[in-house]
């Protein structure tokens, strides 16, 4: 199979060049996805998988495995390769289907079509002795994490169990409970779903409790403590001055007057003549400048090719 794969790589044309390119796009895409601190995410494979499952399709996706050099000063040689991985995975009899190899810097990217030819090819580089002189990157995608809104737990442990108990898709292998924010005497909790449950992000409700509880995408957007500008945390602000986040005042007094003004929709409102709401503090969820950075997460999230 594999020599098959690798002779039509020979032949490969322009078409298959192209589709390569828009797929490494959009694994650049999902990668640069903003991730919750500490939180881990599931391989671009599981999310392509998950997704197979809603269209019914397998065989129409392609997916990217990077190959480097154990020693970064011998950058590989595509040919050499080719002839270790047939060699290789002859005495080991690993198969696997290939769309296309070529040289990425030092290194050659694997493009495979499903994610058995995915793991078979992991099986390869890691299990045998190819592994003493490549190593292999699968590039992540974001972590895809559903919010449960208005439960009436605050504990992690009873809520995992009202969630598995009382909802049969959601199996304890289906999410890791992430935290949990207040509002007002119930708890939002967030959950990661796992592979290959990731399509559970269509849930519209569950059952917590005697509850049905809502549910809702959770995107994180980064929004700045100090200056309140999106796109980046407070570790990372390199404003000049910080500002007050509710009213907007630059290097506020600790006892200055203040009132409800965001700064964010108040500036784009005399910028682009629109009149958006601005009596809520920077960061508030309804901001209209909140709301356009979390569409701007999900579109780079590839969480909505999850929801067709
Ligand atoms: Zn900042
Ligand atoms: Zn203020
Ligand atoms: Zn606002």
């Amino acid at each position: 199979m594999i020599n098959d794969a690798l002779s039509k790589f020979e032949t490969i044309d322009i078409k298959v060049n192209k589709a390569v390119e828009i797929l490494q796009k959009e694994t650049e895409n999902l990668s640069s996805h903003v991730a919750t601190e500490g939180a881990s995410s599931p391989s671009y494979a599981a999310i392509t998988a998950a997704n197979s499952q809603t269209t019914g399709a397998s065989e129409d996706r392609a997916l990217n495995i990077l190959i480097y050099p154990i020693d970064p000063n011998n950058a590989i040689n595509i040919g050499n390769l080719r002839k270790a991985i047939q060699e290789t995975s002859k005495i080991n009899n690993i198969t696997f289907r290939c769309n296309n190899l070529f040289n990425i810097s030092k290194g050659v990217k694997v493009v495979v079509p499903t994610i058995k030819d995915q793991q078979s090819v992991q099986t390869l580089f890691e299990g045998t002795n190819l592994k003493e002189s490549y190593r292999l990157f699968i590039p992540k995608p974001p972590s895809i994490k559903l919010m449960i809104k208005f439960t009436s737990t605050g504990d992690s442990e009873e809520f995992a169990q009202e969630l598995t108990s009382k909802n049969p898709s959601f199996p304890s292998s289906a999410f890791k409970v992430l935290f949990n924010m207040k509002a007002k005497t119930d708890h939002h909790w967030i959950i990661e779903l796992q592979d290959p449950y990731l399509t559970l992000i269509n849930t519209k409700y569950v059952f917590i409790g005697l509850k049905k509880c809502n549910c809702e995408i959770f995107l994180s957007v980064n929004h700045c403590k100090r200056c309140g500008e999106y796109g980046h945390s407070k570790s990372r602000c390199q404003a000049k001055e910080p500002r007050c986040l509710i009213c907007g005042t630059l290097s506020p007094e600790p006892l200055h007057i203040c009132s409800k003004r965001c700064f964010n929709c108040y500036d784009n409102n005399t910028k682009t003549g629109r009149s958006d709401p601005v009596f809520h503090n920077s960061g508030f969820y309804q901001c209209a400048e909140f709301q356009r950075q979390r569409q701007s997460v999900r579109a780079k999230s590839g969480i909505d090719k999850l929801l067709r």
